[in-house]
């Protein structure tokens, strides 16, 4: 019987995984996980996704052979090791599901290539988003640059069923494979952040509760960091532990059952979807974004060189507690709240001056969740350069978002333990005395509103230019 290859790679799951599917419809199936080479320090990766993907291998490989799979491990170049792969299996076809990245992409394109060289059939599947950015267009065809007409396309379009997992995949034996890796593999550390369970199950029991906890509440509680009122998905959609079509299905069958008070927050949710299809589309049609401002006029905008100060916005010493709260949870956990996410990016580029370009890389180096689309776009979005961002002169200030989003401290005294014994209304304006909340803790190391003019200045002169 032929076999053919199904090349994992963002996808760690065998249900509803649209090009483990078609493969398996083939017949005998050769999964193949290929690990990159590089060590070190990497400055878009770090320990802790790196320790999740092998996790998310490891119970991918107990999946697989619950149908009769098995995983074959290799490292090094793709298209080297897939090239080697054909050639020792005498596999017919390769199947894979495309990826968001130009990085990836770039690869796919050698692939097809290889295929074609080889007289192998290649199959690329579109898998990670709902939908695929060429679907949801204006009505003039281009793509959109802004996310509330993009949404409103989005959702009206049906959506993709989940498909099912294969019943048998009968890898063929004797395929020679490298051990499951460790974090060691690429010279790094096991993380001492608790990064949530790696597994395609651990993600399913995380939707079931985002259905029946989170989104009816959804509306009212995810923009308060002290609240655990998000799904806590990013990392499973991240790595494919779920497909986004089975997220959608199982929230849609929730909102079937949910009261009328709690559809609208349901909504809220899906929409929150859409932002992620959106920033891959974003991608997608507009590359450049990933080494320059989304919006031209923003092109070459002066930033300061990164001093101390950006070493302490890494740390989470700046004296600005919700700033370094957030900043003190992603080197704990690997995650930040979405609302400390903009609070610390705004913080780091129009506080700052700092390049949005150097946050989006530290990010990317901590957040288990970290999606090059995503984080992209939130920072392009923080820094007031993205599409759809906030314009440059909606500034956000950290003492009064406090008020708002953590008017209790109780998030701040979580990550901070030396504010414990403060009282929360001192975490929203600077400390008038002139002295530290706390021995230990810092005072501010700016004046908010001094360089909140500066970055008007700057932008407004730019915009002369
Ligand atoms: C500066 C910055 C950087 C970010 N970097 C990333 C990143 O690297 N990876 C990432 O997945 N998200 C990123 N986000 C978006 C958002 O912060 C996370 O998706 C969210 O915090 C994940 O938590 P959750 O799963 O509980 O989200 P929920 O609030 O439960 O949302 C459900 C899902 O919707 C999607 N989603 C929600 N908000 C957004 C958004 N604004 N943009 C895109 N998708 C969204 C995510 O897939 C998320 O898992 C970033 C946002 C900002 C402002």
């Amino acid at each position: 019987m032929p076999s053919v290859i199904h090349w994992f790679r963002r996808d760690l799951r065998i249900a509803d995984n649209t090009a483990l599917y078609h493969a398996a419809a083939g017949g005998s199936v050769i999964p193949v996980y290929i690990l990159s080479s590089w060590k070190g320090q990497h400055y878009w990766t770090g320990a802790n996704r790196q320790h999740f993907l092998c996790g998310c291998l490891e119970s991918l490989a107990k999946n697989l052979e619950t149908l009769s799979g098995r995983l074959i491990i290799r490292e090094g170049d793709a298209l080297t090791e897939l090239r080697k792969l054909l050639s020792e299996t005498g596999a017919t076809a390769i199947h894979f599901n495309r990826d968001p990245d130009p990085f990836g992409k770039a690869v796919e394109k050698e692939l097809t290539d290889l295929c074609t060289e080889l007289g192998v059939a290649c199959h690329g599947h579109d898998d990670v988003a709902m939908h695929n950015p060429s679907e949801v267009l204006t009505q003039t065809g281009n793509p959109y640059k802004v996310y509330t007409p993009y949404s409103r396309n989005w959702l009206s379009l049906e959506k993709p069923a989940p498909l099912p997992k294969p019943k048998s995949l009968n890898t063929p034996p004797g395929i020679p494979s490298l051990p499951l890796p460790t974090t060691a593999h690429w010279g790094l550390k096991t993380p001492s952040a608790e990064l949530p369970e790696p597994s395609e199950r651990a993600a399913r029991s995380r939707i079931a509760r985002a259905v029946s906890e989170i989104t009816a509440k959804y509306s009212a509680r995810r923009d308060l960091p002290a609240e655990d009122g998000t799904s806590r998905l990013s990392q499973d959609l991240r790595y494919g532990l779920i497909s986004i079509r089975t997220l959608y299905a199982k929230v849609i069958a929730g909102q079937i059952n949910a009261s009328s008070a709690a559809r609208p927050s349901i909504d809220i949710y899906i929409k929150e979807l859409a932002w992620r299809d959106f920033y891959f589309a974003i991608l997608h049609h507009f590359p450049h974004v990933l080494n320059h401002e989304f919006n031209e006029d923003w092109k070459g905008l002066p930033w300061d060189e990164p001093g101390e100060n950006f070493e302490k916005w890494k740390r989470g010493e700046t004296g600005f507690p919700i700033v370094d709260a957030g900043m003190r949870q992603l080197l704990k956990t690997g995650f930040m709240h979405n609302r400390v996410r903009m609070i610390t990016a705004m913080f780091l580029t129009k506080d700052l001056h700092i390049d949005w370009k150097l946050g989006e890389s530290h990010f990317m180096q901590h957040l288990t969740d970290g999606e090059i689309a995503s984080n992209n776009g939130g920072w392009q979005w923080s820094a007031g350069t993205g599409a759809d961002a906030a314009p440059y002169f909606r500034i956000q200030n950290p003492w009064t978002q406090t008020a708002r989003y953590d008017p209790d401290g109780i998030y701040i005294k979580r990550w901070i333990p030396e504010l414990a014994n403060i009282h929360p209304k001192r975490f929203q304006a600077p400390p008038e005395d002139g002295r530290p909340l706390a021995p230990g803790y810092p005072l501010p190391c700016l004046d908010h509103k001094t360089e909140r003019d500066r970055t008007l200045a700057i932008f407004k002169k730019h915009r002369g230019a």
